[in-house]
Order: C-alpha cells, then structure tokens, then sequence
C-alpha cells in the first residue's frame, strides 16, 4: 500500500479479525508532537498515518495538525509543497488542528499576523498567555454537547504556549471554554483546540474527531 502505516497496532488492518473498518487519520509528521497524536489516534480506535507527503495525505480519510511551531511547520510546508494539497484536503474532508494546528487552520493570526489556511472562521493571538507563565495545564468543563457527544466529565487541558481564540465567526461552535475563551471548537467538518488533548489518557477528544469523519 502506498501510504504509511507505521502506527497500526496489527489488530486492524492486518489482524486476523478481517475487516478493514479503521478510519485512517493522517497526522501532519512535519514538525511538532505528531507522535503523541498518533498515539492518542490509535487509542481512540483510529487507524494514525504520518504523512509527509502530498501522496500520503491523499490516503487518508481525516488529518490532524499537531501542535509545535506554526512559523517552523508553515516554512516545511511550502518546503515540501505540501500548502496547495493541504488547502484542498480541508475543502471536502476533517481537519483537527491542536495549538500550533489551530493557528494554521485559522482565517487571521495575530501576534504577529503570518500566513493560515482559513479553514476555520477563527481570529487567533498566538502566545496569548504571555511570556512568564505560558504553560499550564488547567481543568476545563466542557458544555453538554461535548459531554453529549464525547463522553461526561472534566477534561485536563494542557496548554503550552497557547493561542487564545479572539473571534469566533457565525458558522463556529464553542465546546469548551477555559477563563471565558474558547479552547475548544469546531465548523463543519473541522475541529480545533487550543490545548493538547494528546498529551493526557483521555481519548474523548480524539474519539470526537473520530466520530466527523
Ligand atoms: N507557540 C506556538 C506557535 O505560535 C504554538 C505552541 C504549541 O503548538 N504548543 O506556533
């Protein structure tokens, strides 16, 4: 097969259980913690592709935009000719972008203003917790929707040199909140967080971005 199947646990697509009925979520392998996605895809019961390429990124049925530096992951895009492909992959099919990933998915980057796919009808502020303290990780309750959906309870949000989310266009909805901004949010087909929902055992964000593909 053609594209990149090195994190499948064997159980899926090559396992004896015969069926192939695995999504296959491509995760941007660039820059950044693509690995903890993949991961984190595959406990969700995901199928987790790298992908490099524009080859790869046309086999796969959704793709998440991990979190890293979006300067960095923007220079290897254009570097690998990847921006044209990726532009038109999230015109029909689900993009999940975490921290870094959401900046590049939004339609305007402030601080400073740089280049985005305009996916998502977001104004984000990249590095918008300041210098001193920014990272934490912060418990966060979701709206019913997301409990409706993914599962109840609180989510452990981890934020590392976050964007905060200024401007929500019509067409978004807020799932989660952290100190009145919007951390977790989606449009269409598309999803984004501000936090790092890889970096912890719960799979409920991951299962959500499963469940729009
Ligand atoms: N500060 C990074 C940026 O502006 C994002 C940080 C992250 O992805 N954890 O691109």
């Amino acid at each position: 097969m053609a594209y990149n199947n090195g994190h499948t646990n064997g159980a899926g697509r090559n396992g004896a259980g015969g069926r192939h009925s695995k999504k296959r979520v491509g995760v941007l392998a660039l820059q950044g913690d693509f690995d903890a996605h993949a991961k984190a895809i595959t406990l969700a019961g995901g199928d987790a592709v790298e992908v490099r390429t524009a080859e790869q990124l046309g086999a796969v049925d959704g793709l998440v935009i991990p979190g890293g530096e979006s300067t960095a992951m923007l220079k290897l895009l254009n570097i690998m000719n990847l921006v044209e492909p990726l532009a038109e992959f999230a015109r029909t099919k689900p993009v999940f972008g975490t921290c870094a990933g959401a900046i590049l998915l939004a339609t305007e980057v402030l601080n400073p203003s740089q280049q985005s796919f305009g996916a998502m009808d977001l104004t984000v502020e990249r590095n918008a917790y300041g210098r001193q303290i920014d990272s934490r990780v912060a418990m966060i309750s979701p709206g019913e929707e997301f409990q409706a959906r993914a599962g109840e309870g609180d989510v452990e949000a981890v934020f590392i040199r976050a964007p905060i989310i200024r401007r929500t266009g019509p067409g978004v909805k807020v799932l989660a909140e952290y100190d009145g901004d919007p951390v977790l949010v989606e449009q269409g087909r598309h999803l984004v967080a501000t936090f790092h929902p890889e970096l912890t055992h719960d799979a409920r964000v991951h299962r959500l971005f499963l469940s729009k593909i």
